[in-house]
């Protein structure tokens, strides 16, 4: 499917430069929506993953349906005095800004398979960092999968050893 017609494209937000790539429009159709998750799923399925792990707040917009169609857990990674509980945390950079990233300390079990969702892979820096966290609980990051991909800024170099689906480039 021609996932790009779905997209929009809005310059100059959150700042001026920025191309925000709004996936709303993608997923206020149900069919394209369905879609693109499912390719996802597939893509999950072949990788025989233990549990799904995305990054607030559009990482869980993907990865939740993506757990529920494989039967899987979801582990929410998000900003820092988000979770209720024992969190491990780390530091990165994104395409706007600086941030800390957390995740639950027994959110994942040493040795589980993890897929890591997003719907945007960006400079990377928050892969990367979503990666660390999944790493330091002894996970293993066997796919990370997105909606899109910004080439031009070159997020997969942080991701080389690591398997990537994405659905549409830019
Ligand atoms: P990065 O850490 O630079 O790879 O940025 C990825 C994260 O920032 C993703 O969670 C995206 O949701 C968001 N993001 C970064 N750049 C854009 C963009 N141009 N359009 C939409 N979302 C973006």
């Amino acid at each position: 499917m021609d996932y790009k017609k779905y997209i929009t494209v809005v310059n100059d937000w959150p700042k001026e430069g920025i191309e925000f790539k709004d996936i709303t429009t993608l997923m206020d159709n149900g069919k394209a929506f369905k879609s693109a998750v499912d390719e996802i799923v597939d893509y999950a399925d072949r990788l025989n993953i233990d549990v799904v792990v995305g990054p607030e707040a559009r990482g869980f917009i993907i990865g939740c349906p993506v757990s529920y169609a494989l039967e899987v857990g979801f582990a929410p990674v998000r900003k820092e005095g988000k979770l209720p509980r024992e969190v491990i945390k780390v530091d990165y950079g994104l395409e706007y800004g600086k941030d800390v990233l957390t995740i639950h300390k027994d959110a994942i079990k040493p040795g589980q398979r993890v897929l890591i969702t997003d719907d945007l892979l960006a400079t990377g820096g928050t892969i990367e960092a979503t990666i660390n966290l999944v790493e330091q609980l002894g996970g293993v990051v066997v796919g990370c999968a997105f909606l899109i991909e910004l080439s031009y800024l070159h997020g997969r170099d942080k991701l080389q050893g690591y398997d990537v689906l994405t659905l549409m480039e830019y």
